[in-house]
């Protein structure tokens, strides 16, 4: 079994630049996953030029390059809990930048030169309780009728057409969402944005920033020889989700990482799968611990995902809590080899809400995917690009939204395994109740 992504197989992460070239810097982005990529395409689209985008790692080689790949768009909350959180204007806005998200990035992906497997099958939610079914049938109501089209409401006995698996009380499909290789989809936009004169440096660490009438001087180290550079920029920006370091204590202070785990199997006999998660949708559920799975974009493999563990666990103890789940969802599946296992980080917010704006610094940021980003990122990282470019009218939805902060707690989140032990709970007695 291979601990690296089964996504690299086909797209593994390209190095980027390495002499940083410090002259012609005007903008800063640190992070190249879609987010920091998403706002340099954005900003160049816009003319502006001396646009610089470096990673610690290689291009991509955080959460991009290692999620499911599912696409869809949603918030993890109500708009009634929107509200209370952010009064009735502020949360209509959110929720307008959520709904937003999914035809962003499908509009951004239709501009890029390479394939990025894009297939919008379809996507499955299975409801964990009956209570939970009773949710899915309320949010479908309470949708536009031209909205509603796009969503389909099985019953118990009717959930096995979508997946067959009898651990669900029911389902919906949401007929709007699908699929991407999200290792392509982040080259593609490392190359859109390399063709309008992007330039991408990796294995530089940004260390920090100071203030200066014009703009930034940022800190960056060369990760491998420790070397430093001073790079001045007029503008900067932090799309570290999931990786943000002592480096960024404003944002280490509001955000929660997650490591999020996957597998992926062997090649299982096509007609196998196509009984199993026919038509290769994506499928996810209602629990606190969510597992989430899909097949491989050629429909021979299962990609199996979730919060395995709630302590930082080795490639192969999160494997084993997947394993164990996978079978326990589909028995047909007991026995048979993984070929692949990793994890990546995500990032929550305590609202379970995405931000993005401008520290206290004048530093701007787009921070916590909240577990699911692939088009919430690639439209927010062209948000608060625009915003940058100061444009009228941008200052609203998510960008500039109240960003809470835990009181004592400096971004090494201690209390997960407890909240898992809690959230496990919680799921195992809602399923003893129902
Ligand atoms: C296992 C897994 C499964 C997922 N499944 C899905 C899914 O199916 N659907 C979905 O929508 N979302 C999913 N997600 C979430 C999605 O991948 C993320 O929301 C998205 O990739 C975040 O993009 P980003 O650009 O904000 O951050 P990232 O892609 O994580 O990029 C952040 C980058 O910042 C760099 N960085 C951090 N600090 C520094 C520093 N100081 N100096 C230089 N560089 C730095 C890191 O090296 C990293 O490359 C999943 C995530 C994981 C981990």
């Amino acid at each position: 079994m291979k601990t690296t992504p089964f996504w690299w197989e086909a797209a593994e992460p390209q190095h980027g630049e390495r002499g940083i070239d410090t002259g012609d810097c005007r903008i800063l982005i640190v992070g190249s996953g879609y987010t920091g990529l998403s706002a340099a395409i954005t900003l160049a689209e816009a003319g502006e030029t001396g646009i610089m985008v470096i990673d610690a790692m290689r291009i991509g080689e955080g959460a991009s390059s290692r999620n499911g790949g599912q696409i869809g768009n949603g918030a993890k909350f109500t708009p009634a809990q929107a509200t209370a959180r952010f009064g009735e204007k502020r949360a209509r806005e959110i929720m307008e930048d959520y709904a937003a998200s999914m035809p962003f990035m499908l509009g951004r992906a239709a501009t890029l030169a390479d394939p990025i497997d894009l297939d919008l099958c379809g996507s499955v939610v299975g409801a964990h309780t009956r209570k939970d079914m009773a949710k899915l049938h309320e949010l479908r109501d309470r949708l536009a009728p031209e909205d509603r089209k796009n969503y389909e409401i099985l019953d118990e006995g009717q959930v096995r057409r979508a997946v067959k698996t009898g651990i669900y009380r029911g389902a919906m499909i949401r007929h709007d969402q699908g699929s991407i290789h999200p290792a392509k989809y982040v080259r593609a936009l490392a190359n859109r944005a390399r063709a309008l004169g992007v330039r991408i440096f990796t294995g530089w660490r940004f260390s920090g920033a100071r203030r200066i009438a014009e703009g930034h001087v940022a800190r960056l180290v060369d990760v491998q020889e420790g070397a430093s550079a001073d790079v001045r920029a007029e503008r900067m920006l932090l799309g570290v989700n999931g990786y943000a370091g002592p480096e960024v204590p404003w944002l280490r202070r509001r955000t929660i990482p997650v490591q999020s785990y996957m597998i992926a199997t062997e090649e299982m006999p096509f007609d196998l799968l196509e009984r199993l998660i026919p038509g290769n949708r994506m499928v996810g559920d209602t629990k606190h611990v969510l597992y989430y799975y899909r097949r491989s974009p050629d429909g021979k493999r299962i990609l199996f995902g979730g919060r395995a563990r709630f302590r930082n666990s080795t490639e192969e103890q999160g494997a084993a809590g997947l394993r164990r789940f996978m079978e326990h969802t589909f028995p047909e599946t007991r026995g048979v080899a993984l070929s692949h296992a990793w994890h990546g980080n995500v990032c929550f917010a305590l609202d379970f809400c995405s931000h993005a704006g401008r520290m206290d610094d004048g530093i701007y940021y787009v921070s916590c995917c909240n577990g699911g980003g692939i088009s919430n990122q690639t439209h927010l990282g062209h948000r608060i690009a625009e915003h940058m470019l100061g444009r009228p009218g941008t200052d609203r939805g998510v960008i500039g939204s109240h960003f809470p902060k835990l009181p004592f707690y400096n971004g090494t989140p201690w209390f997960l395994p407890m909240v898992g032990t809690w959230y496990r709970f919680l799921d195992r007695s809602a399923r003893w109740f129902d």
